[in-house]
């Protein structure tokens, strides 16, 4: 009889574009699908309330999939290494095969896994399948890694390019004898008292279908727009692939070549293109730059004085800022899991220029309620707004919610929708309802600080009071 291969599934839970999976099957190995909940995560690193949702429907989806061709996937909590010598002392597997991970813990934790499972005799396999391009394989002429990202991606896009997408593989041969694994109920991903995810629910598919039917609108409705609506919170003018891609149920090959496919050519199709190429960059900055989570890039930043009010950061959180796009934002954040990245960059400027609170908080507060939490994307993309991160705006460049609402939601339709107690402003009025007259705020039906609420700062003060902070920081150094 031949002995079984495991595929160890991590952020690529999908069949399609699935080189390690494809490998297995062409071996004609019966196959074990595996997927390990992996326990002694660190904090900073485990899964939110929103990706543990996500999770749970996007492993049902994998499930599904798998079943239908014959061959269950296995659930294992454990410590992977530990899971997977017992799952091969159990079955006699010979390989084990996995897509790479890039997050430095990762790359460590696959390492020490290998050498241990070579060292039993077991071949181990691993692909890419999660980038476009391996961190490793751009680099500055010097050879040093990007830290600019228009450079970076120049060069990315003068590399061969990324291979087709490979299909799911036509059969897979099921594994006759598999110790019984896991009920995924019994990981308690969903959120019970309360059940929050009503909005995640009624905007997400989880899983393969789920982002191969966002891609297809996004190429049938959006590309062709992309370059200047992707800007507008109001308008849906964006992919909303980002949690399909964390969690791999695209691949990133797959929409590299659709998107070019569909288009041919365009300004919509050279920045849809960019954007996938910024989540190459910030995975390539992790990847050279393994404390990113914790150290600013830049060491100056390292004395910065960050301020302690917990009461402003959970202003922040519930949407209670009085700054309307900025509580619009947390507040689509809250209901959705997901934020226009327009507005996810106004939210973050607010919060660590406004109120001076450290971008670990913000990060910590997207990894949790995001659903396309993504370590490296989430951690490199606050320190660029931060302006302590790799080809970072300025520290001075400090946006100003109010005009960013006038210019990105002129029609205030954005606003609307999440901040409904301001609905009946004029649109004068809708981003600064601090400045409306007491008339014009009866009129709408607006109560300051009853219905809505003051602003928590005053944004020209808060300005200069950053900047102030910036300069004396410098000036310690
Ligand atoms: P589209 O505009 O359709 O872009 C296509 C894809 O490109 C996205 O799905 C995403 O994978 C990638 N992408 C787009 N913009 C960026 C970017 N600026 N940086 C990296 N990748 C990008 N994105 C995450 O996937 N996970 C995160 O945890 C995350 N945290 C962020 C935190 C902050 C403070 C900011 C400012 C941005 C963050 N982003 C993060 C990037 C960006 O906001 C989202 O990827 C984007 O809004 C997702 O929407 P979309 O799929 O419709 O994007």
């Amino acid at each position: 009889m031949t002995r079984p291969a495991i595929v160890w599934f991590r952020r690529d839970l999908r069949l399609a574009d699935n080189p390690a999976l494809v490998e297995a099957a062409a071996s004609g190995q019966p196959l074990i699908p595996l997927f390990i909940d992996e326990t002694g995560v660190p904090e900073g690193e485990a899964d939110g309330g929103a990706t543990r949702w996500w999770l749970h429907h996007s492993l049902l989806s994998l499930g599904r999939d798998l079943a239908a061709r014959g061959v269950p996937l296995l659930l294992r909590r454990g410590e992977p290494l530990a899971v997977l010598e017992a799952l091969v002392a159990a079955t006699g597997a010979t390989r084990v095969l996995w897509n790479r991970r890039y997050t430095p813990r990762g790359v460590v934790q696959d390492t020490t896994i290998k050498a241990a499972l070579t060292r039993h005799g077991i071949e181990v396999r691993s692909f890419k399948a999660g980038l476009l391009f391996e961190p490793w394989e751009i680099a500055t002429r010097s050879g040093t890694p990007f830290r600019v990202f228009t450079p970076f991606w120049r060069s990315c896009l003068a590399a061969p390019p990324p291979d087709r997408p490979l299909p799911p593989p036509a059969a897979l041969r099921p594994c006759e004898s598999v110790p019984p694994g896991d009920d995924l109920g019994s990981w308690r991903l969903l959120p019970t008292a309360p059940d929050w995810a009503g909005g995640l629910n009624a905007d997400w598919q989880p899983g393969e279908a789920g982002a191969e039917a966002r891609l297809q609108i996004f190429l049938d409705q959006r590309l062709k727009a992309y370059a200047v609506a992707r800007d507008l919170p109001g308008q849906a003018g964006t992919s909303r692939l980002s949690p399909h891609l964390a969690f791999g149920e695209i691949s990133p090959r797959r929409a590299f070549h659709a998107a070019r496919d569909a288009a041919g050519s365009g300004n919509g199709l050279d920045r849809f293109l960019a954007e996938l190429g910024w989540r190459e960059f910030c995975a390539h900055l992790l990847f050279t730059v393994p404390d990113l989570p914790e150290q600013p890039l830049r060491g100056e930043f390292a004395a910065f004085p960050w301020r302690d009010d917990p009461e402003l950061l959970v202003a922040w959180q519930r949407g209670r800022t009085g700054f309307p796009l900025v509580d619009a934002g947390m507040r689509e954040l809250w209901t959705t899991g997901w934020m226009h990245n327009r507005v996810r960059m106004v939210v973050a400027s607010f919060l660590v220029k406004d109120l001076l609170l450290s971008w670990r908080l913000g990060a910590d507060w997207f990894r949790d309620t995001l659903v396309d939490a993504d370590l490296a994307s989430n951690v490199a993309s606050w320190q660029w707004v931060a302006g302590c991160g790799a080809d970072a705006a300025p520290f001075f460049r400090i946006f100003n919610p109010t005009l960013q609402g006038e210019k990105f939601d002129p029609d205030g339709r954005y606003v609307r929708r999440w901040c409904p107690e301001l609905a009946g402003l004029p649109d004068r009025w809708l981003h600064q309802p601090g400045r409306a007259s007491d008339i014009i705020l009866r009129q709408a039906g607006v109560s300051l600080g009853r219905s809505y609420p003051h602003p928590i700062v005053d944004h020209d003060v808060a300005r200069r009071r950053a900047l102030a902070a910036m300069e004396n920081c410098h000036g310690g150094e």
